[in-house]
């Protein structure tokens, strides 16, 4: 199966302690889904077919140390930070990174909080204006004017943007890592993502909106896909967002209580 590379920073302090960091590596070599794990210049590397948030945990239970992602894919990545787009009703959000993979495929590895338990449709959308929230987005990306669809359909079948539903647990939190044969990183850099309130039919559902949209109801989260760094391109230590160090940032929740509350941009909004 194809595997996607990993850039993992792990906080070991400034003497990395030798017998742990082998405890580490070995159990993470002998988790089902990696492929391999080395250190390299002061990171864990792990190529792996498992969502980034499953190997960060993992890492963190085999070590006991705090770890984040620094690195995601070797070629070409990009990433979009997703949420409602409302101080009022931030209560979805998440992260999903795309990653182009030599051999073809895209890899969309993602963990979004806040859903309702179940499936939601999650799409490329046309383009990158948030100017109404994701009212504005515009429909699903499809520059080859196809139906909508689902991921596993022929090109002519779906749109390029389908890529089908993903399960919130009972937490309200999805874990993904999707491999698609049709999206390229390069095509959708500058449009937008969005995950649906309601299941993706995929174009099979009795309503007319399933050829359209596959009948899965408003976006609740969205957010502008942009460049990012891959495995070993991002030499940086803090992060550009809230000038907190990563291991900071680690600790925060990415939605809910603990995250910046919003209440001034929220009264304002009213
Ligand atoms: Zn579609």
């Amino acid at each position: 199966m194809l595997t996607s590379k990993l850039e993992v920073l792990v906080e070991f302090g400034s003497k990395v302690d030798g017998p742990l960091l082998d405890k580490t590596l070995n159990e993470l070599k002998s988790q089902d889904g990696v492929k391999e794990a080395v250190f390299k210049d002061g990171a864990i590397v792990v190529e792996t077919t498992l969502p980034s948030t499953v190997v960060l945990d993992m890492v963190s239970r085999a070590s006991g140390k705090r770890a984040v992602l620094q690195g995601f894919g070797e070629t070409q990545s990009a990433v979009s930070m997703i949420s409602s787009q409302s101080c009022c009703r931030n209560s979805v959000m998440g992260v999903i990174r795309f990653q182009q993979t030599a051999e073809g495929p895209l890899v969309a590895d993602g963990c979004i909080d806040g859903l309702s338990t179940g499936l939601h449709g999650l799409h490329v959308h046309e383009v990158g204006d948030l100017s109404q929230g994701c009212d504005s987005i515009g429909a699903h990306y499809n520059p080859s004017n196809t139906v909508h669809g689902g991921p596993n359909d022929p090109p002519d079948k779906r749109h390029a943007g389908d890529l089908g539903n993903i399960v919130a647990d009972e937490t309200g939190r999805a874990t993904f890592r999707i491999v698609d044969n049709v999206l390229k990183v390069w095509d959708i850099i500058g449009r937008s993502v969005a995950v649906t309130e309601k299941r993706d039919d995929l174009g099979k559902g009795p309503n007319p909106e399933s050829k359209v949209d596959g009948d899965s109801g408003t976006s609740v989260a969205c957010g502008i896909i942009a460049r990012s760094a891959g495995v070993f391109q991002n030499p940086k230590r803090i992060c550009a967002c809230d000038g907190v160090v990563v291991w900071d940032e680690k600790d925060r929740p990415l939605a809910g209580k603990g995250r910046r509350e919003g209440k001034r941009c929220c009264e304002k909004e009213k």
